[in-house]
């Protein structure tokens, strides 16, 4: 069986000063399946007045996988689609050849509590036409004391709603009382677990919030113990065949195709479009740290 790595997170700017809790990718584990990126936002009560506000933005290559705890936020994209996601809901983006959006608190002064995950697209999909999607009923159910959310993939007997195109699966796993919780594993799958809310406890070792523990493959089960209150991601897949390269927003198998989007942002190609009525600023690419063609 293979040590836990034990990976912490690093802050991250969004939009408008929006702090947030990165823990992929990460120098030591750059995936977990197709999963390629986590970001944890929140819990945050805002100012009056303030919110999340996350300007217009190209993506390629991937999927955009938000799972929305507290609050309300407003998702525009440049396909005409605009969309409030609540909790228990989750927003699917499919950027494959490119698409452009907007993510914005609904209600100034809120709280908010979300985390936003991307899924690399395999080779046959990564220049796939762009999507939207919205799931506002998961699968749930109860075990051990634990509610437990399949926000993605498939575990056991059920199947998550989004249209994703590797194997892989996230569970919400939330404890209203201490619990030991047992999960069967797939053991050709990679996986993590992260506490969104308080700790856990595996293999002896305490996990903090925030921290993303990395497991490896070939486990056929785990044994969690949960405090009252607990609240966390369970990520899992088949390590992707692939690598993939990531810049900015973008998830490429080349520089060269990395290059070619953000030059193509940057002209404010048709390739992106526009997000509703134009006006939301556009966030800028940060420089190239390679030439084009490469
Ligand atoms: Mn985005």
């Amino acid at each position: 069986m293979n040590p836990i790595v034990r990976i912490q997170p690093r802050s991250a700017e969004l939009g408008e000063g929006m702090l947030v809790r990165r823990t992929l990718p990460n120098r030591q584990q750059r995936m977990i399946g197709a999963w390629c990126f986590l970001d944890h936002a929140g819990p945050v009560q805002f100012e009056p007045g303030k919110g999340m506000h996350v300007g217009a933005h190209p993506h390629i290559g991937l999927q955009t996988f938000t799972w929305l705890i507290e609050g309300e936020v407003l998702h525009r994209d440049s396909l005409g689609n605009e969309q409030v996601i609540r909790p228990g809901q989750v927003n699917l983006m499919t950027a494959g050849h490119g698409i452009a959006h907007t993510e914005d608190s609904l209600h100034a002064g809120a709280r908010l509590h979300a985390a936003q995950l991307w899924i690399a697209l395999p080779p046959a999909h990564k220049d796939c036409a762009p999507a939207f999607d919205h799931y506002a009923e998961l699968p749930q159910w109860r075990e051990d004391g634990a509610e437990l959310t399949l926000l993605a993939g498939r575990y056991g007997a059920r199947s998550a709603p989004a249209r994703i195109h590797s194997p892989l699966v996230g569970i919400d796993i939330a404890c209203d009382r201490a619990s030991v919780l047992t999960l069967a594993l797939d053991p050709g799958f990679e996986y993590g677990l992260m506490p969104l809310v308080g700790e856990l406890r595996l293999d002896g070792e305490l996990i903090a919030t925030d921290e993303l523990a990395y497991l490896g493959r070939g486990r056929s089960q785990l044994q969690l113990a949960l405090p009252a209150g607990a609240r966390l991601l369970f990520l899992g897949g088949e390590p992707f065949a692939e690598p993939v390269l990531m810049w900015w927003n973008f998830v490429g198998h080349s520089k060269a195709d990395i290059a070619q989007a953000q030059a193509e942002w940057e002209q404010g190609s048709p390739r992106f479009g526009t997000v509703g009525d134009g006006r939301a600023p556009r966030l800028v690419a940060p420089a190239i740290p390679w030439r084009a063609g490469g």
